[in-house]
Parts: C-alpha cells; structure tokens; sequence
C-alpha cells in the first residue's frame, strides 16, 4: 500500500465511521480543529484512562491536578509565554500563503531553488514573530486590563499549583503531578489531520528531583514513556528515540528526548512526545523553591516533563491498528472476497469492546441477543447490530477494530450459549451464556 494513501483511508474510515471529523462541518469546518464522535471519544477516553492508570495510580509518586484552562495572565508573563511562545512567520508576497520559518527552511523546495514560496514560487517576506497563544477577555469589557490566554500547555499550571499541592498531599521528593487537559496553539500551519491542531489534548507531568538526580530520572522517564506506547501495541519498528541537538533544545531544556512515531508524511519521523530536561528553570520563574524537612536543605528543585498529545497518540494508534487484507480474511461463509479492513487496537483502546450479533433478525434471536447486550453493557462497551448479513456485520465490526463479536442462533435457544470470534484470530468458541461476563472479562485482561 503506497504510504500517502494511508492517511487519506484512515481519515474517510475515521469520518465515516463516527471517529473524527472536521469541525463544525455542516458551515466548512475551521481548520485546525476537529470533533470526535461516538467512538473517537471513547477512543480517547481510553488513552487517558490507561496513561493516567499507569503514570498516576500505579505509582506511589505521581498526583493528580484538573486545573483552569484560562489562567491568570501574570503566570504566563513569568514563564516566559507573553514575551516568547512564538513561531517565525513568513508570507508570500504573491500567494499570501503563510508558512513557518522553520518549515521553509527544512523544506525540500528550500534545498533545491532557495527561499521561494512552496506553493507558488513568489518571493516571501521576511519572517516576524507571531504569537502562538489564544488571547480572550475576561468579564465585560474588552481592554488590555482584561485580556487573558488560553492555556498553549497544561505544564505551568503545574508548576504555579507546584507548593499547594505539595503541602496538601505531603509530598517528599521526588515526586510529580499529572495533568491531562486541552491546550491551544494558533498553530500557522495546522495539518495532517489531527497531528497538528489548533485545540489537543496534552498528557504532562512534572517531575521534581534533587537537581543531583535529574538525570537518572530523565533516562527513567524516556524508558517509562516508550514502555507505555509498546505495551498499548504501538510496534517498536516504528518508534525511535531522537535526542534534540544543543542548537535544538528550548531555552529552558538542558535535554530533550523526543519519542517519534514513523507518520506516513513529511519526512516520516515525527515527535509523538517529548520528555524534557526543565532544571529549574520554571520553578524559578515562579519564585518556588523546595525545603527538605530532615536535613532541612532549600533547594529549588530540577524538573523531568515528560509530555505527550492525546490526539497524536490517538492518530499514532489508528495507524498502527490500521491493516487491508486483500481478498478478505472471513470464512467462506462470511467473505465477500473483497478487500477488508481491521483495526488492530490493543484490546485496552478499542472502543467497543464487544458486539453481539444474532444470526436473524427473527425476534425469538433478537430477544435473546438484546439481553445478552444489555447485561453486557454493565460492564463493558457494547453494541447491538441485527441489520445486514453477519459476514457484512462481522466487518462492520473489524473495521472498528471491536474485539469480540458474540452470534446468537438458533442453536443458542436450546443449549443457552453462544459463538465467540476474536477479532484477531478468527478463532470461534462456544461459551454458555451463563459464563460470558467472565470469559469476555478474561480474554480482554489477557
Ligand atoms: P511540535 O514540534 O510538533 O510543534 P512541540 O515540541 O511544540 O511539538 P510540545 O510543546 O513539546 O510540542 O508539546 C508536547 C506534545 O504535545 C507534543 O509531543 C505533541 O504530542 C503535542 N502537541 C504539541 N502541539 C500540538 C498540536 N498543535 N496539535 C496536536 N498535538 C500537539
């Protein structure tokens, strides 16, 4: 499968299927900003439950922090925002279309026919620093006294809460907070559907360490991070580590270590996620510092962020799970001899997590299946399909990437149970309907 046309599949299969779409669409949508229907939000629902259950709650070291998205202008003065939180812009004289700096500079037309237009070849301007953070009002009167920004980063909201929560939760370090939350950036050039978006979700935690241990903490953060995206099925060969040059590194960030993820555009690698070295250069900023009760040393302490986007995550996943299988991969029985799709989600992810199917849509079937889903439904996602034939059914199924589908039949009304097929194997087996609830509960722990 030549690899641009992956992009374009998956962004039809997302739309057409209720994951993701442009925003309000119905008047030409609004670049840069997209809405996830019925199984995109469950998607990501399960990203950030699985993050959080790993990073939060399996740890003894890591708290939580849900804080506001508009923030005290002051906290972004101090951290450097107002002043610095810019992109390079560059227009072309003739065309008008804007571009990064960066960007041209990387671009393969830059390399062949020097600083021209991309897209037409006119001459640009020289680039000005434009500002990437969304500036609102707060209360009714709209004057420079009453701006406000919508936070481009959940991280400083950790760092200004950094000595309540602290105090509150008795905290020693090292330890860290976690938030996941939406942030937004005018990004210049939004695209590649939802890599870059004007309005994501972030991942962050800071982690405070004795500036003596900042970096076996970095290393273990970087090992943890690309841990998770493995364990959550992403395949290794299209994950790397890219530690950023010294030229490269935020003024702030004494390292970085970028997880990129093999996207199928631009040059292939993309940052996925970042884990950065801050030091103190925030905690700073803010005017915190840290008192050690026992050998009361005051320090100010260093800080590992590792920080990751839900919505890239959620694309790296998607393409991953994404697989054709020519000529169909079902039964005689249920092939259409077509080219199917799968969605290979690890179990954990997939939004719908069983669908139950009876063979006909005979209500002697439809009863019994309709109280198998709703029983089910307590416990796991679950959908309901009767229409269309159960090989058409099976890869409605497989294209969402639902892992189990159970098939009620005429044999069901007289032995009481019922087919299981596993997404992956192809494997059916014949489970009592007594003991579904654990065998499903079963094959989705495993
Ligand atoms: P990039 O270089 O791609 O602009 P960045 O280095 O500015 O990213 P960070 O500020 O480190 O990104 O943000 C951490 C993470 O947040 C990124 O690794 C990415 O997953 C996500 N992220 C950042 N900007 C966007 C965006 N515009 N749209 C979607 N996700 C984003």
């Amino acid at each position: 499968m030549p690899e641009t046309t992956v992009m374009d599949k998956l962004i039809s299969l997302a739309k057409r299927r209720g994951f993701i779409f442009p925003s309000g669409e119905l008047y030409g949508g609004l670049q840069g900003f997209w809405d996830f229907g019925p199984l995109g939000v469950e998607l990501k629902n399960n990203i950030k439950r699985s993050w959080w259950k790993r990073f939060v709650q399996e740890r003894g070291d890591v708290v939580g922090l849900d804080a506001a998205i508009v923030t005290n202008p002051k906290v972004w003065e101090k951290s450097g925002h107002v002043e610095g939180f810019a992109d390079e812009l560059v227009e072309c004289k003739k065309c008008h279309h804007r571009f990064k700096a960066d960007d041209i500079a990387n671009s393969e037309s830059h390399m062949a026919n020097g600083r021209k237009c991309p897209d037409c070849g006119g001459e640009l301007t020289q680039s000005r620093k434009f500002n990437t953070m969304f500036k609102t009002f707060v209360g009714p009167v709209e004057d420079s006294s009453s701006v406000a920004y919508m936070r481009p980063e959940t991280a400083q909201n950790i760092f200004v809460n950094f000595d309540t929560i602290r105090q509150s939760m008795r905290l020693k370090i090292p330890f860290g907070i976690a938030q996941i939350g939406k942030a937004f950036r005018n990004e210049i050039t939004p695209g590649n559907f939802i890599f870059r978006s004007r309005e994501f979700e972030q991942m962050e935690i800071e982690y405070f360490v004795h500036p003596k241990d900042d970096e076996k903490w970095f290393e273990a953060w970087v090992a943890a991070s690309h841990t998770w995206f493995t364990d959550m099925g992403l395949k290794a060969d299209n994950l790397r580590k890219y530690e950023q040059k010294k030229e490269e590194l935020a003024h702030y960030a004494k390292r970085t270590i970028d997880i990129e993820y093999k996207f199928p555009f631009e040059k292939g690698w993309a940052e996925l996620m970042g884990i950065a070295n801050r030091t103190d250069y925030d905690l700073k900023a803010h005017g915190l510092k840290y008192r050690d009760e026992v050998s009361t040393e005051e320090f100010i302490p260093y800080v590992i962020e590792p920080s990751a986007g839900v919505d890239r995550a959620a694309l790296a996943f998607l393409l991953d799970a994404y697989q054709e299988v020519e000529g169909g991969r079902t039964t005689t029985t249920e092939s259409n001899k077509e080219k199917e799709i799968v969605l290979r989600l690890h179990k954990e992810l997939a939004p719908v997590k069983v669908a139950v199917l009876p063979l006909s849509k005979k209500e002697q079937l439809s009863s019994v299946a309709k109280d198998i889903a709703s029983s089910l439904r307590n416990k796991f996602v679950t959908m309901y399909d009767e229409i269309a034939s159960i090989g058409r059914r099976y890869r409605r199924q497989d294209e969402i990437g639902t892992p189990f589908c159970v098939t009620v039949d005429f044999d069901s009304l007289e032995d009481k149970k019922v087919t299981v097929r596993d997404r992956d194997t192809m494997k059916q087996d014949r489970i009592p309907i007594a003991e579904l609830e654990d065998y499903l509960t079963e094959q989705l722990r495993t």
